[in-house]
C-alpha cells in the first residue's frame, strides 16, 4: 500500500504482539487507519497504537475475542462508525494448544479450532458484509475489499502433537480459496500468508533456547528464523493495488521451510 492522501482503514486482529503487531505498525507507518484488535493484553494493544500515531497513522485499540459472534459484530460497528466502510482485514489472531494426539482434550482442540478457523471465518464474514454494501466498480477498476489470511506453513506441513493447530490452518486453507472464488467477481480479493517460524511470543520457548533454535534453523533453508516485519511488507503488498491481480492465493514466507529441507543433502 503506497503512502496516499486516501488513507486506508485496516482491522488487524491480534495486533497486541507478535506477527499482528508487526502488521498493524506496518501499516500505520504508511499513514493507515489502523483498528488494533486485542483480547487480553491491553498494554500490548496500547504499545501498537503509540507506534502507529507516532509514525503518521491512526487508529484506536478494540478489545473483542474473534470467536464471539457478538465481540465480533460489536467490533466492526465501532470500525464503521469511526472510519466508515473498511478496506483490508488482516485476519491474524491465533493460538496454539499443544498435545499429542492421544491426550488432547476435546477442550484444546475446542479451543484452537475456535479462535483459529471460527474466529477467521467470522471476522471475514463481517469484512465481506460490509465490503458487498460498497458501490459496485468496474471489471477494470481495483478491489473495493480485501482479506489476508495469516495461515501457518502448517497448513501443508504436518506437525506431530499439534494436530489442532495444524487442522486449524488446513481450513484456512479452504475457507481462503472458496471464499476468494465467491467473491471475485464482486472485486473481492482474499489471500493468505503462511508464515514459518518468527520470533513472536507464540514461540519464545524455542527462539530464547539455543538449542533448539539450532534445531529449529535446519528446518530453515534461509538460515535465519523470520520477525513479524517480514510477514507486515508481504501483507502490506498483498493489500496494495499492486497485487490487484492475485485473490485465492498463499505466500509462504518461510526461508524455505515448505521446500523439505530433509531433501538438501539427502535422497
Ligand atoms: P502471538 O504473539 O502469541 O500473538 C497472538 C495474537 O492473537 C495476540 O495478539 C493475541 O491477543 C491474539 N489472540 C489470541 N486469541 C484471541 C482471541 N480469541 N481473540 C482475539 N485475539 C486473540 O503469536 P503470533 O506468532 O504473532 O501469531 C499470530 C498469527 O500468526 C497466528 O494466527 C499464528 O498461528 C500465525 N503464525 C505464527 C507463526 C510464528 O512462527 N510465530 C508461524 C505461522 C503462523 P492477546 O495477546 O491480546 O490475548
Amino acid at each position: 500500500m503506497e503512502k496516499t492522501s486516501e488513507k486506508k482503514t485496516v482491522l488487524v486482529t491480534g495486533a497486541s504482539s507478535g506477527i499482528g503487531q508487526g502488521i498493524a505498525i506496518g501499516f500505520g507507518q504508511l499513514g493507515a487507519r489502523v483498528i488494533v484488535n486485542y483480547h487480553s493484553d491491553k498494554e500490548g494493544a496500547q504499545y501498537t497504537l503509540n507506534k502507529i500515531t507516532a509514525s503518521g497513522g491512526e487508529g484506536f485499540i478494540h478489545q473483542a475475542d474473534v470467536s464471539s459472534e457478538d465481540e465480533v459484530q460489536a467490533m466492526y460497528a465501532k470500525a464503521v462508525d469511526a472510519y466508515g466502510p473498511l478496506d483490508v482485514l488482516i485476519n491474524n489472531a491465533g493460538i496454539q494448544k499443544d498435545s499429542s494426539f492421544s491426550n488432547m482434550s476435546l477442550d484444546e482442540w475446542n479451543a484452537v479450532i475456535k479462535t483459529n478457523l471460527t474466529g477467521q471465518f467470522l471476522c471475514a464474514r463481517e469484512a465481506i458484509r460490509l465490503f458487498e454494501q460498497k458501490p459496485d466498480v468496474g471489471d477494470n477498476d481495483k478491489s473495493k475489499g480485501n482479506i489476508i489470511f495469516i495461515s501457518s506453513v502448517h497448513d501443508v506441513i504436518p506437525w506431530a502433537g499439534h494436530v489442532n493447530y495444524a487442522s486449524s490452518k488446513g481450513g484456512i486453507s479452504m475457507l481462503m480459496k472458496s471464499l476468494a472464488l465467491e467473491v471475485a467477481q464482486k472485486k473481492i480479493r482474499v489471500n493468505c500468508i503462511s508464515p514459518g517460524a518468527i520470533a513472536t511470543d507464540i514461540n519464545d520457548d524455542v527462539w530464547k533456547d539455543k538449542e533448539k533454535m539450532a534445531e529449529l534453523l535446519k528446518l530453515i533453508p534461509y538460515k535465519r528464523i523470520g520477525q513479524p516485519e517480514d510477514i507486515a511488507k508481504a501483507a502490506i503488498w498483498l493489500a496494495s493495488d499492486e497485487s490487484d491481480y492475485v485473490t485465492g492465493t498463499t505466500i509462504y514466507v518461510d526461508g524455505g521451510m515448505t521446500l523439505y529441507p530433509g531433501f538438501l543433502e539427502n535422497g
